[in-house]
C-alpha cells in the first residue's frame, strides 16, 4: 500500500472532491485519509482515532463495522450482489420494500429504488409530474418548494433547491419552482390559493432543513402544509433523506405531526450508511395513477442500472432490524437530552457562537458573524480535527450529526472537542458578537 505522503500526492493529483475548491484542498495542510473505522471511531493511515461526528456525511446509524450489517453484506455476497430490477426480482429487494413500508407513515404502499438521494427527489418529482398528465390535468407541472431547501445535486432537485451558493449558477438549467418561506404556512396558503391549478406537489424536508444550516421548523407546520396540500389537492412531497432512520428521534420526522406525504424520498441511512441505496416510496393512489396497459404509456419510464442493489437491500434489511433488537431509537432518547444539556452548558454561551439548533440528534452551531473570507466554520473543523473528532461545516454552520449508537462518553467527548475547537478558533481572530440564543426541541 502506499504511505501517507505518497497517497496524499496521488489524491491531489487525481481526484476532484465534492463540494470543494480544490486549489485550497492541495494547498492547505495535508486532508486527513481515512483507512479504517470501528463503532463511531473512523482511523487514517497514520493511526490517528478521531470520533466521527458527522457520520461519514448523515449516513452511518448503528456505527461503523456492524457485525450484523457486515454478516448481512457477507451472506448477500455468498448470493449475488447485483441483479437487476428491470423485469427481474430478488428476495432483499421484496423483504426490504415489506419492512420499509411497515416502518413508514401509514398509507404509503408502494417501494421503487434508486441509489442516491438527489435520484430520489427527482423520482418523487418525475411522479408527481406524470400523475397529474396521466389524471388529464397536464397543466399541473408546477412545483412548490421552500426557501433554502436541499434535496441534491441533479437538476430536478437543484430546481426546488433554495441555496443561492450552491444552486443559483444553474438558473439557466432548471425548470422554475415557487418559494415559500420556510415555516410560514400563511405564505404557502398564499401561494397555492393562487396557483394551485397549476401545481403538480409540495416538496419540503419535513422538520429540518439540513443542508441550510438545521433550520428547524416551528412546531406545527409540517401538520399545516399537509392540511392545504389537501385543501387544494396538490401532492406532498416529504424528503426525508437527511431526517429519515432515526436522526430526529423518531424513524422518520413525518411522525411527529402524524403527516404521511404521498410521496416520501429515503436514502442515506437507508443501508446504515454502508452502501448507496435511496428509494421513493409512494401512497397507493399515485401508484394506481400508473397503471392501465402497456400500450397506454402510463409506465414510469424510469430506472437505473443499480436500483435496489441486493447488496444495499441486504445492508438496509440489517439496518432495520438492528433498530429493533438494539431498541435504538428508545435509547436514543436520553441522548437527545444529554446532547441539549452539553450544548447549552458548554457551546451556547461562548463568545463565539450565535445559536445553536438542536432536533433530536441533528445539531446545527451557528458561529457569530465573522468577516467574509475567514471560513470560520473550516478552522474549526480543523481544530476540532487536531483535538481528535471529524465535524464538517456548513458554511459558519458547524453540524453535528454523529450515529444514534454513540456513547455517551463519545457524545461528551464530541462536545467538549467541538466547545474547545470553537474557542480556540474564534480567540485566534476577533469577530463581531450578536445576541446568544438557542433553539431546540
Ligand atoms: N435530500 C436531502 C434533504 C439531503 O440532505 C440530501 C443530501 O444531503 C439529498 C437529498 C441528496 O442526497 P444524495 O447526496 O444521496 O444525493
Amino acid at each position: 500500500m502506499l504511505s501517507t505522503s505518497e497517497l496524499v500526492a496521488a489524491d491531489r493529483a487525481h481526484l476532484w472532491h465534492p463540494f470543494t475548491q480544490q486549489r485550497a484542498w492541495c494547498e492547505e495542510e495535508p486532508p486527513v485519509i481515512i483507512e479504517r473505522a470501528q463503532g463511531t471511531n473512523i482511523y487514517d493511515t497514520d493511526g490517528n482515532v478521531y470520533i466521527d461526528g458527522v457520520s461519514s456525511l448523515w449516513c452511518n446509524v448503528h456505527g461503523h463495522r456492524h457485525p450484523a450489517i457486515d454478516a448481512a453484506l457477507r451472506a448477500q455476497l455468498e448470493r449475488v450482489a447485483h441483479s437487476t430490477l428491470l423485469g427481474l426480482s430478488h428476495p432483499p429487494a421484496i423483504e426490504l420494500a415489506q419492512m420499509l413500508l411497515a416502518v413508514a407513515p401509514p398509507g404509503l404502499s408502494r417501494v421503487f429504488y434508486s441509489d442516491s438521494g438527489s435520484a430520489a427527489v427527482e423520482i418523487a418529482l418525475k411522479m408527481a409530474f406524470q400523475y397529474w398528465v396521466q389524471r388529464g390535468e397536464p397543466q399541473r407541472s408546477g412545483f412548490v418548494s421552500l426557501q433554502n431547501a436541499y434535496h441534491g445535486d441533479t437538476l430536478g432537485a437543484v430546481s426546488v433547491g433554495g441555496i443561492d451558493l450552491f444552486h443559483a449558477l444553474y438558473r439557466p438549467l432548471l425548470f422554475d419552482a415557487w418559494q415559500a418561506r420556510a415555516g410560514d404556512a400563511e405564505h404557502l396558503e398564499a401561494l397555492l390559493g393562487e396557483h394551485s391549478d397549476h401545481l403538480a406537489a409540495v416538496i419540503l424536508e419535513p422538520l429540518v432543513q439540513g443542508a441550510a444550516g438545521m433550520l428547524v421548523a416551528p412546531d406545527g407546520y409540517l401538520r399545516r402544509v399537509r392540511e392545504l396540500c389537501d385543501a387544494h389537492g396538490v401532492l406532498l412531497i416529504c424528503d426525508e433523506v437527511a431526517t429519515g432512520f432515526g436522526r430526529t428521534g423518531r424513524m422518520f420526522a413525518c411522525e411527529h405531526e402524524h403527516v404521511t406525504p404521498d410521496l416520501m424520498c429515503v436514502g442515506k441511512g437507508l443501508t446504515g450508511g454502508y452502501l448507496p441505496l435511496a428509494a421513493t416510496l409512494a401512497a397507493e393512489r399515485v401508484y394506481e395513477g400508473f397503471l392501465g396497459r402497456c400500450e397506454d404509456s402510463r409506465t414510469f419510464f424510469h430506472g437505473h442500472t443499480y436500483s435496489g442493489n441486493a447488496l444495499g437491500c441486504a445492508a438496509a434489511i440489517a439496518t432495520l432490524q438492528t433498530f429493533e433488537r438494539e431498541r435504538t431509537l428508545e435509547l436514543l432518547q436520553p441522548k437527545i437530552e444529554l446532547l441539549g444539556h452539553l450544548l447549552e452548558r458548554q457551546v451556547a454561551g461562548l463568545p463565539g457562537v450565535a445559536q445553536v439548533r438542536q432536533r433530536g440528534f441533528m445539531v446545527g452551531i451557528e458561529l457569530a458573524q465573522r468577516p467574509e473570507g475567514e471560513r470560520m466554520g473550516h478552522r474549526v473543523t480543523l481544530a476540532a480535527r487536531r483535538a481528535g473528532a471529524i465535524i464538517r461545516p456548513l458554511g459558519d454552520v458547524l453540524v453535528l450529526m454523529p450515529a444514534l449508537s454513540i456513547a455517551a462518553a463519545d457524545l461528551r467527548r464530541l462536545v467538549t472537542i467541538t466547545a474547545g475547537a470553537i474557542e480556540e478558533a474564534t480567540s485566534a481572530t476577533s469577530g463581531q458578537r450578536p445576541p446568544l440564543a438557542r433553539q431546540s426541541s
